[in-house]
C-alpha cells in the first residue's frame, strides 16, 4: 500500500486498478501516510499560504432537474431570486475591501441572463477591479458563449464533471443532460484558454470505488488547473432525500490523492466539507487543499441558494465569514493571503 502512495507521489498517476486497490484497502496507517505526503507537496508549492475566492451566488433559477440538487427546476419549495448587475458589483466592492482578488459568479442554468448580459457583468467587474480575476460557474453553455465571456474578461471557469461514468451519470441526471456534452464543455473551455476547474461529489448515490477511480483517470486526462470535490449531502426536496451523505474520511483521502496527481493545482476546502464536519475545512487543508471560497452573496439571498441541507455560513456577513476563516486557518498554522492566486505550474 505505501508503495502505491510512493508511486503516486513520484509519477503523479496510478492505473485505474491501483486506484481501486488503494480505495478498497485504505486504513488509518495509509490515510496518515497519504495525507502527510499530500501536505508536504502542497507546502512545497504554496508554503502555508491559502488563497480565497469570494463566491457570489447570483441566481438560483435553473432550467435543469439534476436529481441531487436543491435548486433543481422541479423543486417547488425553492424560493427563487436573481441579483442585478448592480447588486453583483456591490458584492464585489464589499469583497474587494475585505481583501478578495477573485470573484466567483455561480448560478443555476438561468436563461434570463443572455450571453451579452453575462459578458456585460464580467466586463463591468473587470473594469472596476482590474487587479481581480473573475471565475464563472454557470453550467453548460455553447462554445460561442464561453468565448464571449472569455473575451469580456473572464479568467476561469468551474464545471464539475460530477461523475465520469456514463451509467452513473444517467442515475444522477435526467435524460436531457449527457456526460458527453459536459465533457465537451470542459474541453471547449480549455481550448478557449480558461483556467478550468472540474470535480465531483464524493459519496453520491450509487457511486462505487470503480467510479471514483474513473473520475481520477478523467481528471488526469483533462489536466485542469482546479479540482473541487465535496461530499454529496442530501437535500430534503429531492429524490435522494433519504440517501446517506458522503464522508469526511473519503473526501479528505481523495483531496490527498488529487494533490499528489496535480501538485500545483488549486484545490478548495469546500463549503460542503465544512457542512458535514465542523472541522471539515481544516482537515481538508491538512490533507492538501489550498483554497477557501467564502460566500459574498447578500445575506437576504443566502438561505435560498441551498444545493443541500444544513449548508453553513448562510446567516453571517461576508466580513464575519472572512474573520472566522482567518482564525480557523491560523489555528492550524496557515495564512489567508490577498492575491488573485492564479495557477502556476
Ligand atoms: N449550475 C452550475 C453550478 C452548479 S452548483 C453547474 O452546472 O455547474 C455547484 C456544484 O454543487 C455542482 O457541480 C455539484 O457538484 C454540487 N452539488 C449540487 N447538489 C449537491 C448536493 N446535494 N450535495 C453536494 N454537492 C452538491
Amino acid at each position: 500500500m505505501k508503495n502505491l502512495v510512493d508511486k503516486l507521489y513520484e509519477t503523479n498517476i496510478l492505473s485505474k486498478d491501483e486506484f481501486i486497490f488503494l480505495l478498497e484497502n485504505r486504513n488509518d496507517e495509509i490515510r496518515n501516510y497519504l495525507a502527510e505526503k499530500a501536505r508536504s507537496v502542497s507546502q512545497s508549492h504554496f508554503g502555508n499560504k491559502l488563497y480565497v475566492r469570494g463566491l457570489i451566488e447570483f441566481s438560483n433559477y435553473c432550467k435543469n432537474n439534476c436529481y441531487y440538487c436543491g435548486i433543481r427546476r422541479g423543486n417547488k419549495n425553492c424560493e427563487r431570486y436573481r441579483l442585478t448587475k448592480d447588486e453583483i458589483l456591490q458584492c464585489c466592492e464589499n469583497g474587494y475591501e475585505l481583501g478578495f482578488r477573485t470573484f466567483v459568479l455561480q448560478s443555476g442554468e438561468d436563461e434570463f441572463y443572455s450571453d451579452d448580459d453575462i459578458a456585460e457583468i464580467v466586463s463591468g467587474i473587470k473594469n472596476k477591479f482590474p487587479d481581480c480575476a473573475v471565475t464563472l460557474s454557470l453550467g453548460e453553455k455553447s462554445y460561442e458563449a464561453y468565448k464571449k465571456f472569455f473575451e469580456s474578461g473572464a479568467d476561469r471557469y468551474l464545471l464539475r464533471h460530477e461523475t465520469a461514468d456514463n451509467d452513473h451519470y444517467k442515475l444522477l441526471h435526467p435524460k436531457s443532460l449527457s456526460l458527453e456534452n459536459r465533457k465537451q464543455c470542459l474541453y471547449n473551455l480549455k481550448d478557449i484558454g480558461y483556467q478550468v476547474g472540474t470535480g465531483f461529489m464524493v459519496g453520491s448515490p450509487f457511486q462505487t470505488n470503480e467510479h471514483i477511480a474513473g473520475d481520477l483517470m478523467f481528471i488526469k486526462d483533462l489536466n485542469p488547473q482546479m479540482v473541487g470535490i465535496g461530499p454529496f449531502i442530501p437535500h430534503k426536496d429531492t429524490m435522494f432525500a433519504a440517501e446517506k451523505a458522503g464522508t469526511l474520511e473519503l473526501t479528505t483521502f481523495l483531496v490527498s490523492i488529487i494533490r499528489l496527481m496535480l501538485p500545483s493545482a488549486l484545490i478548495p476546502a469546500t463549503t460542503a466539507v465544512g457542512t458535514i464536519d465542523v472541522q471539515g475545512r481544516e482537515k481538508a487543508i491538512l490533507s492538501g487543499a489550498n483554497v477557501l471560497m467564502p460566500n459574498l452573496s447578500p445575506i437576504k439571498v443566502r438561505k435560498k441558494y441551498l444545493l443541500y441541507d444544513n449548508k453553513i455560513c448562510t446567516g453571517e456577513e461576508a466580513a464575519e465569514c472572512k474573520n472566522c476563516l482567518q482564525s480557523r486557518t491560523m489555528s492550524i498554522g496557515y495564512e489567508i493571503i490577498v492575491d488573485r492566486g492564479d495557477y502556476r505550474p
